[in-house]
């Protein structure tokens, strides 16, 4: 990935000078970097600080850490929740009867993880390749039948595919597109392997919840860009795409789902289009004064979970986490909340299992350990999956306070 390439102190889409700083969580290990207990004291943190560009509205990291680092040793695996299973089965459905996938249809995946996503398709047709980066997971695709090619989708990689393999008619990225510090190389090699009536589907976290709720925890070294649909279209246009649908959907705490086009062909652009555009307007994303505002809501956040935490704390004694999502990680770190209040965390995750938590050095656990070392107190660090970890939560123990820190910071009691 040309990191070098982007000039520093500009903006990364567009190009221009005129950056200010909205929010600076200072530094911060990279949140998937789950560390054995002997790569703590070599552990490195880089600074999360978060700029507006004034040219076209696109939030955005100030400084990237090269993606090879990020990315080719993922612990993030799509198979890993049944909630994320959940969507992605959403998402093939909607696929397959919106475009009527048949066995001609070529999908592509980028980021296609460990072939989870993609092979959902397999009932519809066999003409299916992924392209991820993470050299771990690109063997659990290949063993999973899924066939993938272990890269970023540089533009000489989507050239190369379209040399061997010709144009794909659906090409999927669900959380890459802001996670790709070059992104408008990323969407001309999106373009390079498009057929000429192609559809882009992508997702990503939306920046009006970050914005209008002060919702930080999405802000991490992989999340290079937090997208408004106004800066998106903007970012699309330079790569010869356009957006012609979009929608709001609840993934990661408040995710966008677009659809692009190549724009030569003329295509048709959805009303909904439109009507997102006019209420990014009214809620203040195309506006400097709604960032300013933000950096006050996450140091007033930060206070408020503290004294939660340290009051369940001297009634229970230390809490224990629930989920070691990149998010959770995110809180952690920002807020200052390591072994001194946490005294486990408990995720499904078996690679994140039996290490420490980035920055903060909490040990990651199986859920079964709630069996032999009970907690009455508990911080949901997965709150995006609310309903589905309080429900697992109530198999482990009958009675307990757990601590939700978004999208409003409460704290629920179980009763037996
Ligand atoms: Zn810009």
């Amino acid at each position: 990935m040309p990191v070098s390439a982007l000039k520093p102190g500009k903006c990364k889409a567009c190009g221009s000078p005129d950056i200010r700083t909205f929010l600076d969580l200072g530094p911060v290990p990279p949140v998937n970097a789950f560390l054995k207990a002997d790569q703590a004291a070599s552990e490195k943190a880089y600074r999360l600080e978060m700029v507006l560009c004034d040219g076209c509205f696109l939030a955005q990291l100030r400084d990237v850490v090269d993606p090879d680092e990020l990315f080719r040793n993922y612990l993030h695996i799509s198979s890993a929740s049944a909630a994320n299973i959940r969507h992605l089965e959403e998402v093939a459905a909607l696929v397959k009867s919106r475009f009527k996938v048949g066995e001609s249809t070529r999908i592509l995946e980028i980021g296609s993880n460990d072939g989870t996503l993609l092979a959902m398709f397999r009932d519809r047709t066999g003409r299916l390749l992924g392209v991820d980066p993470a050299e771990n997971l690109v063997e659990i695709s290949r063993l999973s039948g899924v066939e993938t090619i272990p890269d970023f989708l540089y533009e000489r990689t989507a050239r190369r595919i379209r040399d061997e393999r010709g144009e794909y008619d659906i090409i999927l990225a669900l959380n890459i597109v802001p996670h790709t510090p070059d992104v408008v190389e990323l969407l001309r090699g999106v373009r390079h392997v498009m057929a000429p009536t192609g559809t882009f589907i992508m997702e990503g976290v939306y920046v009006l919840e970050t914005i209008t709720r002060g919702e930080f925890d999405t802000i991490y070294h992989e999340h290079v860009y937090c997208f408004s649909l106004h800066s998106l279209i903007s970012t699309f246009a330079r790569a010869g795409l356009a957006v012609v649908d979009a929608e709001k959907i609840p993934t990661q705490g408040g995710s966008l789902r677009v659809y692009a086009q190549k724009t030569d062909y003329g295509p048709e652009i959805s009303p909904r289009v439109a009507l997102m555009l006019r209420e990014e307007k009214e809620k203040g994303l195309i506006d400097t004064r709604a960032f300013a505002n933000v950096g006050g809501k996450v140091l007033s956040f930060r206070r408020e979970l503290l004294e939660k935490i340290d009051g369940l704390r001297e009634k229970h004694g230390k809490l224990v986490g629930l989920g070691a999502p990149a998010r959770g990680v995110v809180i952690m770190n920002y807020c200052g909340i390591g072994a001194d209040r946490l005294k486990y965390i408990v995720d499904d995750t078996s690679l994140k299992q039996g290490r420490l938590s980035p920055g903060t050095h909490v040990q990651v656990e199986p859920w079964d350990k709630l069996k032999t070392d009970p907690a009455a107190a508990f911080l949901l660090l997965s709150w995006n999956y609310e309903k589905d970890m309080l429900e697992k939560l109530r198999r482990f123990v009958p009675k307990a306070s757990v601590i939700v820190p978004f999208p409003d910071l409460k704290v629920i009691e179980f009763v037996p």
